[in-house]
C-alpha cells in the first residue's frame, strides 16, 4: 500500500518528537508494553494485537495489518515505540485505507502521545504540519489514554 508520508513522519519523529518527549525512549519491561497496548486497545475498542518479540538487538519493531500483529524488538520496549506501533493497529482497524503513516495514523499518534505525555494534541498536529505531514483525528475521544 502507498505510504507517501513515511519518510517525513520518521524525520519528524526523530528530530522533533524524541527531543520534545524525553520519556519517548524510557524503557519498559515486556509486561508493561503489553499492559499499555491493552489499555489503548480497550479505549479505542479494537482487539488486542498478537505481540511477538524480535530477539535480535538490531531488529526493527513494526505492526502488520495483515494478521494484526506487533513485532517488538528488544530495543522497542519503550513508551514511544509501543505507542507508535499501537497507533498503526488502531489505524488499520478503523481506517484501513490510510496507508502506513497516513493522515489518520498521524492523528492517532498525536492523540496517543498527547494523552500519554500531557501535551496538547492540537499542538502536536500543528508541529507535524510544519514537517509537511497531514493529520486527521478520528472521532474525538475525551479523557486520558
Ligand atoms: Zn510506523
Amino acid at each position: 500500500m502507498r505510504d507517501s508520508q513515511r519518510s517525513k513522519f520518521y524525520s519528524w519523529e526523530d528530530s522533533f518528537i524524541i527531543k520534545l518527549i524525553p520519556d519517548y525512549n524510557s524503557p519498559l519491561c515486556y509486561d508493561d508494553c503489553v499492559a499499555l497496548m491493552q489499555r489503548v486497545c480497550n479505549k479505542h475498542k479494537i482487539p488486542m494485537p498478537l505481540v511477538k518479540i524480535t530477539r535480535k538487538d538490531s531488529g526493527k519493531s513494526y505492526y502488520r495489518c495483515m494478521d494484526h500483529s506487533v513485532n517488538l524488538s528488544i530495543y522497542g520496549h519503550r513508551y514511544g515505540v509501543v505507542l507508535h506501533e499501537i497507533a498503526h493497529a488502531i489505524a488499520c482497524k478503523t481506517k484501513p485505507d490510510d496507508g502506513g503513516h497516513g493522515e489518520y495514523f498521524v492523528g492517532i499518534y498525536c492523540e496517543l502521545m498527547g494523552r500519554m505525555f500531557d501535551i496538547s494534541i492540537e499542538y502536536l498536529m500543528a508541529q507535524a504540519k510544519k514537517y509537511g505531514l497531514k493529520s486527521t483525528r478520528l472521532n474525538c475521544q475525551e479523557g486520558t489514554l
